[in-house]
């Protein structure tokens, strides 16, 4: 694992006049360039294979340099290059998931924001489950083996990217029809209900604009409720079950994104559970910095299930690029989730701790 020591080594070298805020373009890279303008950071881009064609259709986001690798791995090799730039990486979903959890855990040695220590226990499901549950935070039950199966599961593959190939199943037999030949799954109840994506950011400082809490405040940027194909549009066909024989099987793979809101009277809750992870985290890994998403299903009981934690920007947040109706009330003006971690860089420099949001 890269060391604190190390990163803060690199870190005292950076002129804090001149930090440059990079990611890989994809994901959500657009509105982390725009917001990172909107606090007046320099920024540059790394493109992999080539520099996208459609960013010269969004000039505002478009960043301000480019630099182009052939693969993932590369950002590794050139991190020399990155730190003379004075980089400060962003991580975005594409990111972390290319690069590989680990790659970027233990050889990225260049300032990141954040603390990367959440990645171990973002990116294995059982040391999710265990932050989570030590928290106390509501999630589907696991069910071990197909024969416990008494109402309706879904069934995930390990490194499944977006939900590809992931089951319901509502009996075992079900469950041996769709298993195919992968042996890397866990298997959960399937909770019934509408789905929610908030969209958090946890900040290490008391901010005057913040819920305080013993890590340091919390806000809510914004909720979006994802596109998945085919699962989302499968009713239009008929009877989903008897598709099946016909080859038309259901997945949860997200195209999209769409904005909600949560009554108010369920946001207690959430802001509950979120407390509650930010705090379980600093005893476990020493906290988590910047945006979290707790991704979950609101029952008709009105209870809560967490299915899934991303502990980064996530692209959800897309749709709030010129704010959402909970930023509206915590900021006087327009702020993206892409805009908040510039903020929270601008913030910390302000202060002269930089090196508390980074790792
Ligand atoms: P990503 O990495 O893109 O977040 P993933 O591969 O980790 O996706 P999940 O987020 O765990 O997968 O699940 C994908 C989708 O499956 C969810 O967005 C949701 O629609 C559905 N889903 C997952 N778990 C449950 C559950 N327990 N009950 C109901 N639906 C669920």
């Amino acid at each position: 694992m890269i060391s604190k020591q190390e990163i803060n080594q690199i870190a005292d070298n950076y002129n804090p006049k001149d930090i440059k805020l990079a990611t890989v373009c994809s994901h959500s890279a657009l509105q982390t360039f725009f917001g990172a303008r909107q606090e007046g950071f320099k920024t540059l881009g790394i493109a992999i294979g080539s520099i996208p064609k459609f960013y010269d259709a969004f000039p505002l986001a478009r960043p301000d340099e480019f630099m182009v690798l052939k693969n993932y791995q590369e950002i590794i090799e050139k991190a020399d290059e990155l730190i003379k730039k004075n980089v400060v990486l962003i991580p975005n979903g594409s990111f972390v998931e290319y690069m590989g959890a680990l790659n970027f855990r233990d050889k990225l040695n260049i300032p990141t924001f954040g603390n990367r220590r959440v990645l171990e226990w973002e990116a294995d499901r059982n040391k999710q489950r265990e932050w989570l549950e030590q928290a106390g935070v509501r999630m589907p039950a696991v069910i071990k083996k197909p024969e416990d199966i008494s109402g309706p599961v879904i069934v995930k593959y390990f490194g499944a990217k977006g939900g590809r190939g992931f089951f319901v199943a509502k009996n075992k037999e079900d469950f041996y029809t769709s298993i195919g030949a992968n042996p890397n799954y866990t298997m959960q109840e399937y909770i019934l209900g509408t789905r929610y994506y908030p969209q958090f950011f946890s900040s290490p400082f008391k901010r005057e604009n913040a819920m305080p809490t013993s890590s340091g405040s919390l806000q809510l940027l914004s909720i979006d409720r994802r596109d998945e194909t085919n699962i989302d549009e499968m009713y239009k066909l008929g009877e989903v079950e008897k598709l099946r024989k016909h080859g038309v099987i259901p997945s949860f793979v997200v195209t999209g994104n769409v904005p909600v809101v949560l009554r108010e009277s369920l946001l207690p809750e959430v802001f509950d559970f979120a407390e509650k992870t930010c705090s379980k985290a600093k005893d476990l890994f020493d906290g988590m910095i910047g945006p979290f998403c707790l991704e979950g299903v609101y029952t008709d009981q009105l209870k809560f299930y967490v299915f899934e934690i991303s502990a980064r920007i996530v692209a959800g947040t897309n749709p709030f690029i010129s704010g959402s109706p909970y930023s509206a009330l915590t900021f006087k003006q327009q702020m993206s989730t892409g805009r908040r971690i510039a903020e929270e860089i601008r913030y910390a420099l302000s202060i002269n701790k930089l090196k508390e949001v980074i790792s």
